[in-house]
């Protein structure tokens, strides 16, 4: 049986980690707070105490980490994946982060950038998106483990391309929440049925996900995260970087990455990613 280290149990990795116990992979996993470990266990994985007791016997690694940095400490740091795994384990890193940072990493151990697309519904579901970085040979020795999370799994190229491809997922993601925020508050200030438009508009070209899962809660004035604003805010930093790397113009991008950037400001970075619209409401004297 394959064995898998997972490190990062949090809102997306602890689902992925539980699914793949359910494929019947042997999983043991580690988390900065012991809550979530003791959640892997319950669902029939195995808690470590540390990384290195984590990846110790793995055949796999997975991460699921919130930020380039923390991947680096995990994968590269002394008590790490690099200094603890065993010799020709297989790195697949789901976490976003910089695309030059996971070329570094592949430059040290054997890893695929994965990350993935489809928020906290689609890890419970496993039918995340995972756009896959790195070596034919890796991508084909980390099917199985990816297909036990995700449904769309597609390799885009070489070490990095993966979280490029996040990255231009991210600016599309913000862009259409933003778009989706300023229609509900404008649709509230005409007092229309807003249930009624987000169902009519579902339907026709203005059709989108964010009108299917998040719309609803965003009416509420519901922002439990799903997936924070700190987090995006992250993404769209990364995707400007990379933006003005290749010499390419982002002006809409630009834009949705200052109103994140008001939203982490004004304390809500814990909040969801769906309240673009509290900040839209606010610009509108409504909130
Ligand atoms: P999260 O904060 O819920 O989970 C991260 C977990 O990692 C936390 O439980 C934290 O305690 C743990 N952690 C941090 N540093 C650690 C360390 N050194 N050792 C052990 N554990 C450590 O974040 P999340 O929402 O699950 O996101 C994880 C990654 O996935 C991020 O890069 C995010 O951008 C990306 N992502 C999130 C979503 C989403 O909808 N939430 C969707 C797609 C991609």
């Amino acid at each position: 049986m394959t064995k898998i280290g997972f490190i990062g149990l949090g809102i997306m990795g602890g689902p992925m980690a539980a699914n793949l116990v359910k494929a019947g992979f042997e999983v043991t996993g580690y988390n900065r707070s012991q809550s979530k470990v003791d959640k892997l266990v319950a669902a029939g994985g195995h808690g470590a105490a540390g990384v290195a007791e984590a990846v110790r016997d793995a055949d796999i690694v997975v991460t699921m980490l919130p930020d380039s940095p923390d991947v680096e400490a995990v994968v590269l740091g002394e008590a790490g994946v690099l200094a603890h795994a065993k010799e020709g384990a297989l790195l697949i890193d789901c976490s976003t982060i910089r695309p030059d940072v996971s070329r570094a990493i592949a430059g040290r151990v054997r890893a695929l950038d994965a990350p993935v697309s489809g928020g906290e519904q689609g890890a419970i579901e496993g039918t995340l998106s995972i756009m896959v970085g790195g070596a034919d040979a890796d991508f084909a020795a980390a099917r199985d483990v990816l297909e036990a999370v995700g449904s769309t799994i597609m390799h885009v190229g070489a070490a990095g391309a993966g979280q490029t491809v996040k990255a231009a997922n991210q600016l599309i993601v913000a862009g259409t929440i933003e778009l989706v925020a300023e229609s509900l508050v404008f649709l509230e200030a005409h007092d229309v049925d807003t249930d009624a438009a987000i169902k009519v508009l579902a339907g026709g070209l203005a059709g989108n996900r964010i009108l299917d899962r998040k719309a609803a809660a965003m009416v509420k004035r519901e922002f439990t995260p799903g997936f924070r604003v700190e987090l995006h805010h992250k993404d769209l930093g990364i995707a400007q970087a990379a933006a003005r790397e290749a010499g390419v113009v982002i002006p809409l991008g630009a834009v949705v990455a200052q109103l994140m950037a008001s939203l982490k400001a004004q304390g809500h970075g814990g909040l969801d990613h769906g309240a673009l619209l509290k900040l839209v409401a606010q610009l509108s004297g409504r909130e």
